[in-house]
């Protein structure tokens, strides 16, 4: 008897002569996701198997789980094809269903693609479940309604398999080509992260710090975010941009109420030069139609007109209840919300543009002269080592999340 998890991928198999393509990496993801584990990942005929040791099956599972591109998965049993066997095979799977429950009704479905095999389908069906239902007094046949369904495939072997674990969908991590993601400490772009890894996208991040005006930990908590995301987006890396020269510049120069859209402009500006050199073809922000001023048409027209690529925005029309649900579910929530300032609240004005004249800010943008310090922002990235470490989530305090002063702010007030 071997144990095998059965995957299943929908959407791929649509995908016509490109399926080898998506099945690869559908396969390459996996054993990246269970390269921990004592396992043998396989492709035959349009399904993956996953074989793994007893002691290690809620982990794998737990890892398939969380990668995209898998429909669903099922626990699978693979025996020879003898009647004994198959009941041996049958008391495993029923043993499993039944812990922790009372009683379980079922009902058993069976294929049989070996015709040399001595049973017919139907009789397979019936002999397996009288078998059952009389070492098992707690199950019981309902064909009608059953709680648990075992499927029994009699091919080259035969297999036996319960319901399946839904899983994530989506497309494999990679398939989609490369982005780049704008990864602040905030609740919005971890969700935009993930989604767009579900439909196969695969990604690095960056961060603009600007200390010393917002603490190391404002950084810690990006990386953090960093290593709670990995397990959907594999090979996901962090870069940290210095952005405080580039800040205080701005802050100094630009008219008050523009502050926010100038950063915001010299963040896509530095962003679209990283990702020519890291080869991303798309940018990838947590922006959401309308939530603040920065967000309107006319303020994402500014700042999207200075992308040399196109920006995708997941978000952009979601509630912040949908987008707080999926940080919940993903594990971000907590890490986000920690009471650590990002640089756009600290140096936000009280009453920044909401309709912004997109030539005229272009205008006055390039009337700043920055183009040296981002040129020198964009050369001393620094690509962070996320690795090791388990990132400390849960909040750190309960008070406002922008609450704590970061050193230096007041310097540069004007
Ligand atoms: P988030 O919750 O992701 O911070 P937000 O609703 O607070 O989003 P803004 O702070 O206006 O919105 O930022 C809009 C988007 O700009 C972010 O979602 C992110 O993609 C990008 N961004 C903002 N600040 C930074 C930063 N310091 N580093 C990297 N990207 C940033
Ligand atoms: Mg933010």
């Amino acid at each position: 008897m071997e144990n095998a998890f059965l995957i299943k991928y929908g959407e791929i198999s649509l995908k016509g002569k490109n399926r080898p393509y998506f099945e690869n990496k559908l396969v390459a993801n996996v054993r990246k996701a269970l390269k921990r584990f004592r396992v043998a990942v396989k492709l035959k005929v349009g399904r993956v198997y996953v074989h793994y040791e007893e002691s290690e099956a809620a982990a794998v599972r737990d890892e398939l789980a969380r990668t995209f591109g898998i429909i669903s998965f099922a626990r699978t049993v693979k025996t020879e094809k003898t009647y004994e066997e198959l009941c041996a095979a049958a008391s495993v799977l029923a043993e499993e269903a039944l812990s922790g429950r009372e009683r379980v009704s079922f009902k058993i479905e069976a294929r049989r693609t070996d015709k040399s095999f001595p049973l017919t389908s139907y009789e397979i069906a019936c002999r397996l479940g009288e078998y059952l239902a009389h070492r098992h007094p707690r199950l019981e046949v309902n064909v009608r309604r059953p709680d648990w369904i075992l499927t029994v495939e009699i091919r080259e072997r035969a297999y036996l398999y319960g319901p399946p674990q839904p899983g994530l969908g989506g497309l494999p991590v990679g398939c989609s080509g490369r982005g780049l993601l704008l990864l602040s400490g905030g609740i919005d772009s971890p969700v935009a992260g993930y989604l767009m890894a579900k439909r196969g996208l695969g990604l690095d991040a960056v961060y603009f710090h600007t200390a010393p005006f917002t603490p190391e930990q404002s950084k810690e908590k990006v990386i953090d975010l960093v290593r709670t995301l990995r397990p959907y987006v594999p090979g996901l890396g962090l870069f940290v941009v210095d952005f405080s020269a580039v800040q205080v510049a701005i802050k100094e120069k630009a008219f008050h109420n523009a502050v926010t859209l100038m950063s915001r402009a010299a963040m896509v500006v530095i962003a679209s030069r990283l990702a020519r050199r890291e080869r991303a073809a798309v940018l990838v922000s947590g922006e959401c139609l309308g939530q603040v001023a920065s967000q309107t048409p006319e303020s994402l027209s500014f700042t999207g007109s200075f992308a040399d690529r196109p920006i995708l925005r997941p978000l952009i029309g979601l509630d912040k209840s949908e987008i707080i649900d999926m940080a919940r579910r993903i594990g971000t929530f907590p890490i986000s919300t920690r009471p650590f300032a990002d640089c756009c609240t600290l140096f936000a004005p009280e009453h920044p543009l909401i309709k912004p004249d997109r030539d005229r800010l272009r205008g006055e943008f390039l009337d700043l002269g920055l183009d040296p310090l981002m040129e020198k922002a964009a050369l001393s990235v620094e690509k962070v080592d996320v690795d090791g470490g388990n990132p400390k989530d849960g909040r750190q305090g309960d008070s406002d999340p922008t609450g704590s002063a970061a050193p230096g702010e007041s310097q540069i007030r004007r």
